[in-house]
């Protein structure tokens, strides 16, 4: 059920009219249904129910810390890429416990934060990221939990900029260099060898390739029990992605179904080869938490017709929402208050001072300047992406819940943009 509709010809989320939020928060604003991001999130613990498994949400996708605070509530745990969202985390109340560390270059200081809160593991992407990580250990005489990030060279099938899995992506160790990147953290004296994990992309619709990329998983891990290495947990990372509308668009596999297939194959395996002894599983789900539960709603400034092409110049641009300009990203638009008037084909531009700045092209549309617009599937990579160019303050954020609208992030004020900066004296 989609927790965005049309009642009496106006476009809600859940059941507050979006020109309501408009004349009380103004425009650009990123509106969420907390029906929605707790029904996704439950897609993936009902999957779960009754199995040693974590959902480390990926909190890049939306780091809010509303959001944060609800799937902690939920019993999530945090992917991060960053000490800054580690802060997030525990700024929201989460579990440091439940935070798995990814990314291809933490810093010393980073390292230092995240064992200080000891949390789960770090996912490592190379041998001199073990060694940081083994120095910074030492020093603190602590020992760090790690799993090695492996990449195993199969095709997510997916944007090219969103693909991490292939030999020739800058993630993860060459699944041949697995077996020896994990003696090498075994000898390491202050690192633990806790898990195994990988990540192959993002906006997958298809499982196939995550099935395949768990079959060489398995395949590593019983390579390394045979040398009396022993995993004690499974990270798939995240991936599963959502339909963003467009016409001939496949259907994304429902994430019941993907788990599902996970379990069973996990099982198979683990009756197979270790008596039936379970292994602990993580998912590290960003986009299919949190993309459909968003749109951002913007205002028709002006229309500006064309010989080439005609333009419709909203208050929302590239900086509040970056997708289009970054991956070419096609994404719904959708207006607020249908009406009768004549439909024109319109790319949907915002004023920033690039050709790039684009949120949707060739659109039909019947429109009026003033007229509101919902950008929608907008809660993943959205604000977290946004930046301050054209020194153009970032959007509100509100999360609706039922008939109540809380504001979670004020509109950037333009003034403490440039707070931080001084002049030479
Ligand atoms: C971005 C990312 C994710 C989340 O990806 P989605 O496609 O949003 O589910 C998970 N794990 C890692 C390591 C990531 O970088």
């Amino acid at each position: 059920m989609s927790h965005f509709s049309y009642q009496d010809g106006v476009l809600h989320a859940e059941s507050t009219s979006l020109p309501a939020i408009a004349d009380q928060f103004g425009t650009p604003t990123y509106v969420y249904s907390k029906a929605a991001l707790l029904a996704n999130f439950a897609s993936y613990a009902d999957a779960c129910a009754g199995r040693d498994a974590l959902i480390c949400y990926a909190m890049k996708a939306n780091s809010n810390l509303a959001i944060l605070d609800l799937l902690a509530r939920e019993g999530a745990g945090f992917d991060i890429v960053s000490g800054g969202e580690l802060l997030r985390v525990l700024a929201a109340g989460g579990d440091p416990r439940k935070v798995i560390f990814s990314g291809v270059g933490k810093t010393v200081d980073e390292i230092r934060l995240a064992l200080s809160h000891d949390i789960l593991c770090f996912n490592v992407e190379s041998i001199p990221e073990l060694h940081r990580i083994n120095q910074v250990a030492g020093e603190m005489g602590k020992t760090a939990p790690v799993s090695l990030r492996v990449n195993p060279n199969v095709d997510a099938k997916t944007h090219p900029y969103i693909a991490t899995g292939l030999k020739a992506n800058k993630f993860g160790v060459a699944f041949d260099d697995a077996l020896d990147t994990y003696r090498a953290a075994a000898s390491l004296p202050h690192l633990q060898v806790v898990g195994i994990d990988c990540h192959i992309g993002s906006q997958l619709l298809d499982d196939a390739p995550l099935l395949e990329a768990l079959d060489k998983v398995i395949e590593l891990i019983d390579t390394l029990a045979a040398e009396g290495l022993t995993i004690h947990h499974l990270d798939m990372g995240g991936g599963i992605g959502i339909n963003y509308g467009e016409a001939g668009e496949a259907e994304p596999v429902p994430v019941g179904d993907y788990l599902r297939r996970v379990f069973a194959r996990i099982d198979a395996w683990r009756a197979e080869k270790y008596d039936g002894k379970p292994i602990k599983v993580a998912f590290e789900p960003g986009r299919s938490i949190v993309g459909d539960t968003g749109l951002l709603l913007t205002r028709v400034e002006f229309l500006k017709p064309g010989t080439e092409k005609n333009f419709c110049i909203v208050d929302a641009a590239m900086n509040d929402l970056m997708r289009p300009a970054l991956y070419q990203a096609w994404m719904a638009v959708q207006p607020v208050v249908p009406h009768a008037g004549e439909t024109v084909t319109y790319d949907v531009v915002g004023p920033v001072c690039e050709s790039g700045d684009w949120l949707a092209r060739e659109r039909a549309l019947a429109v009026n300047a003033g007229d509101l617009l919902a950008v929608m599937q907008a809660g993943a990579y959205g604000l977290t992406m946004s930046s301050n160019y054209n020194t153009r303050g970032r959007a509100a954020e509100v999360m609706v819940d039922g008939d109540k609208v809380h504001l979670i992030r004020k509109r950037e004020n333009p003034a403490d943009l440039f707070a931080l900066e001084s002049v030479i004296k």
